[in-house]
């Protein structure tokens, strides 16, 4: 028996009834490794990609923060994989496959977060989805067009990781609410730090969970486990479920759409946005070589907007729009 027979067979005997064991494929069937299970080979795969790399300088919520304290999309998503696991594990749950989807679930986020994602959504005729668009990204998009080849399971907990959605996992589920514990927290401490909130401004029942990010992170993630032990269902109590409801709205109205943070900057990033869009609808064919092969040019192009840092799309912003100097040659 070979090194991942032994971990197959110990997941087998050990984990959680409910727990995913064994994947039910790939679209490709490859060889299996000696060592790593299939999801094991997921989670290095999304690792090792591209789009994973560009997280780094992709925003969460501030736009190109002075500050190197704020959260990128990378040390979000890490935040994620983290609560995800502590989770996953106390739950007897298979931590691989968590592990892989919490890492790939962000990866077709656009650059300036939501704000990206608000004006590619009006420029597409049929919106913009960041979970779809990470499905593409493990699909189609990486590799030259190969794709990732994951396996179902994990392409199953990235497309469906928002609230709306329902994985077909019990890890998948895990991930889908430690996306939403780990923004709510540093949103909130990202905020502060960039002083639109103090800690006076938190409602009550925010307070309710704990009096800083690490108490409530903490509190969330034991109601979470205590909830959804020995039941097939994974759930926080629905009184906490109600206070999570309510600290979304907050932190719509007081943060993600707080005027004095966004309001100028947002226009300015959606005319960008725009901009370097209907200059691609216009010509395509100065779209890079491996963009310019798909038959959907509208698709090609937003793919190609999506998958790009902030920093990348002002330089392209610059390169197209703004004259240079002149240099002697
Ligand atoms: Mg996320």
């Amino acid at each position: 028996m070979n090194i991942r027979e032994q971990r197959e067979q110990h997941e087998r005997e050990t984990l959680s009834p409910i727990a995913t064991k064994v994947s039910k494929g790939r679209k490709t069937p490859t060889k299996k490794c000696t060592l790593r299970t299939e999801f094991q080979k997921d989670r290095d795969r999304i690792t090792h990609s591209k789009a994973f790399r560009r997280l780094m300088h992709k925003t969460q919520v501030f736009i190109s923060p002075e500050g190197d304290h704020y959260r990128t999309r990378l040390t979000h998503t890490l935040e994620v994989a983290q609560i995800s696991r502590t989770i996953a594990r106390a739950l007897r749950l298979n931590e691989d496959l968590t592990e892989a989807i919490a890492l790939g679930h962000d990866l077709g986020h656009t650059p300036f977060g939501h704000t990206g994602e608000d004006a590619l959504d009006q420029l597409l005729p049929d919106g913009f989805r960041h979970n779809e668009q990470s499905v593409r990204v493990v699909e189609v998009l990486e590799k030259e067009g190969r794709g990732l080849n994951l396996t179902f399971e994990v392409i199953d907990g990235i497309l469906n990781h928002r609230t709306v959605c329902k994985p077909a996992t019990p890890e998948g589920s895990v991930v889908q609410i430690s996306d939403k514990i780990a923004y709510m927290n540093h949103d909130v401490d990202d905020a502060m730090r960039a002083k639109i909130l103090s800690s006076n401004d938190l409602p009550p029942f925010v307070k309710k969970l704990g009096s800083n990010p690490s108490e409530r992170i903490d509190f969330l993630v034991k109601n979470l486990i205590k909830n959804s032990l020995n039941t097939p269902e994974i759930t926080l109590s629905s009184d906490v479920t109600e206070i999570m409801h309510e600290f979304r709205i907050f932190l719509r109205e007081s943060v993600y759409s707080n005027q004095l943070v966004h309001q100028k900057e947002r226009l300015k990033i959606s005319k960008m946005l725009q901009l370097i869009f209907h200059h691609y609808v216009a010509y395509p064919e100065k779209l890079p070589e491996e963009y310019r092969t798909a038959e959907n040019k509208t698709q090609t192009i937003a793919d190609y907007l999506a998958g790009m840092t902030d920093r990348f799309a002002m330089k392209q912003f610059n390169d197209i729009f703004m004259p240079s100097a002149w240099e002697a040659q």
